[in-house]
């Protein structure tokens, strides 16, 4: 039986990978990478036509293009007649000459959508689809009332009782609403939870995770990590009898050496903001599962669809749904995802009792977003390494921390562990007074607070996100004053390479 291919291979290797249709044919986005004097930088593409054949028992592939991204150039490989026997039908990562992979176009196909773990009581439907089509349908079926492909925003606060103690699933907005119920739903199917509680705030979800502490509990977390979360930890929680203890928690060492009898929670950025550190979530979660720890995991700077931190033993995970998971910039939200049931009961005990659950409109806002993000974070990726590997070779540019980039110190953890590099960079300019003329000449990119939106965004860690970290921390965790943030857009790629280039001309 004919089986349904797309071909995707390495050439060099003889490695190939099989899965969608036969014949298949597509034209890729128009892309063009430049060439930036390396060996293995010579791809300028604009047009991709893929025909992968597998004649039936003969399992021939002919007239293949393949393109595939090792993390130091993007390749073309193309093929006019090769022909071999279709080995490896499995994931992309299994093969180590393929650190991440670009799928841009040949989004035809899926990573194994079989590795997502089902919600509880999804129907078996919904627990076989792969990722983009949850993103689009769980939590979002048409209105039952009118038939709306969209359900409607749910703008009231309060909901009429047919008779005394009796309602129709809601009764007052703050515990709970429509389009907040959709949104959690999309949000745990997609991180793989049980569950999950969208908030007002990425913080105010975090916040409602520390709250599962209780006095005299000790907690570690990443020393480089989000400046508010330092804020929230060092200056506010502290003063409720917790104890915290920051460690570089890329290093298997430090975290075990910050372990105290009375440590209740390892809490995980990776990679970091915006050092872009990476912390090895197996070994973490081995860690934590040996200890009774719960280990959480701010998955913001990938999203799912990067990294699956609770396939790798993280207990709980959250989010600033404000950065890739909405992804237009034009809401706040935040996410606690949940895989066991007594953390879920007390999340949603903090959510409704401290009425910090996200409002109609925002839960709206946040579903839209998500139902591109399979494709956003296709191209973040793609542009991300594009621009990183521009920046990296910049005669102007002291160091450029990036996950994908061969020189970065745990590149082959985020290798194992990531579906990508991401979108997220910083890069050295030396000194505070250089970062300002270069932060102010940019153009396209725009100068703000925030990550994760279509359009680019960069900022000044030491003076914006990371002002209310102590500059002795900073210095240590690598926050100089000459670090600029980059959030990679969706914009055209030399758009975005012609702005930065253009702007480091004053410095
Ligand atoms: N976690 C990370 C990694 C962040 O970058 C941010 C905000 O920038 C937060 C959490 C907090 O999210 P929010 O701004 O939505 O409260």
């Amino acid at each position: 039986m004919l089986e349904r291919n797309l071909l995707l291979c390495n050439l060099s290797s003889t490695h190939f990978l099989c899965r969608s249709s036969l014949p298949y044919s597509f034209d890729a986005n128009r892309s063009r990478y430049a060439a930036d004097g390396a060996q293995d930088t010579t791809l300028i593409y604009s047009r991709l036509r893929l025909y992968a054949g597998l004649a039936e028992g003969q399992k021939l592939i002919r007239n293949l293009f393949v393109a595939c991204i090792d993390c130091r150039s993007m390749l073309l490989y193309l093929s006019e007649s090769t022909r071999q026997e279709t080995a490896v039908a499995g994931h992309l990562r299994l093969l180590p000459e393929i650190p991440f992979i670009n799928f841009g176009a040949l989004n035809a196909w899926e990573f194994g959508s079989a590795r997502y773990s089902p919600l509880r009581d999804c129907s078996l439907q919904e627990s076989r689809m792969g990722f983009a089509t949850n993103a689009i349908h769980v939590g979002q079926e048409p209105d039952p009332a009118t038939g709306a492909i969209v359900a409607p925003i749910y703008q009231t606060s309060t909901y009429v009782q047919t008779e005394l103690g009796k309602d129709k699933g809601f009764d007052y907005a703050r515990t709970k609403h429509p389009n907040r119920q959709a949104l959690e739903r999309t949000v745990a199917k997609l991180e793989g939870g049980q569950s999950a509680y969208v908030f007002t705030s990425g913080m105010a979800a975090i916040d409602a995770v520390f709250r599962l502490l209780r006095p005299g509990d000790h907690a570690v977390i990443s020393e480089a990590v989000y400046g508010g979360v330092f804020r929230l930890s060092t200056q506010l929680l502290v003063h409720f009898g917790l104890e915290f203890t920051f460690v570089d928690t890329s290093s298997h060492d430090a975290v075990l050496g910050a372990l105290r009898p009375n440590t209740k929670m390892l809490y995980v950025e990776t990679p970091t903001n915006p050092t872009l550190r990476v912390a090895d979530l197996g070994a973490l979660g081995k860690l934590s599962a040996e200890r009774g720890i719960t280990m959480v995991v701010d998955n913001t700077f990938l999203s799912p669809y990067l990294q699956r931190p609770i396939e790798l033993g993280a207990h709980i995970v959250v989010h600033s749904m404000t950065k890739y998971l909405n992804g237009h910039s034009d809401s706040t939200g935040g996410a606690a995802i949940l895989t066991r049931q007594e953390d879920a009961e007390k999340i949603y005990f903090v959510q409704r009792s401290a009425g910090s659950g996200l409002a109609p409109m925002d839960c709206f806002l946040v579903s839209r977003g998500l139902k591109t993000l399979a494709i956003r974070m296709l191209q973040h990726n793609a542009n991300g390494i594009a621009v990183a590997r521009h920046l990296d070779a910049h005669p102007k540019i002291k160091r450029v921390d990036y996950p994908g980039l061969a020189s970065h110190p745990q590149h082959e953890i985020a290798r194992k562990q990531q579906r990508g590099p991401g979108a997220m960079l910083a890069f050295d300019l030396g000194s505070l007074d250089a970062a300002r003329r270069f932060l102010n000449q940019v153009k396209l990119c725009s100068l703000a607070e925030s990550l994760g939106g279509v359009e680019t965004l960069i900022s000044l860690p030491a003076l914006m996100t990371h002002a209310s970290m102590p500059v002795e921390v900073r210095e240590r965790v690598g926050i100089t004053e000459g670090l600029v943030r980059l959030s990679v857009g969706i914009e055209d790629v030399e758009d975005i390479i012609a702005d930065l280039d253009q702007a480091l001309l004053y410095v």
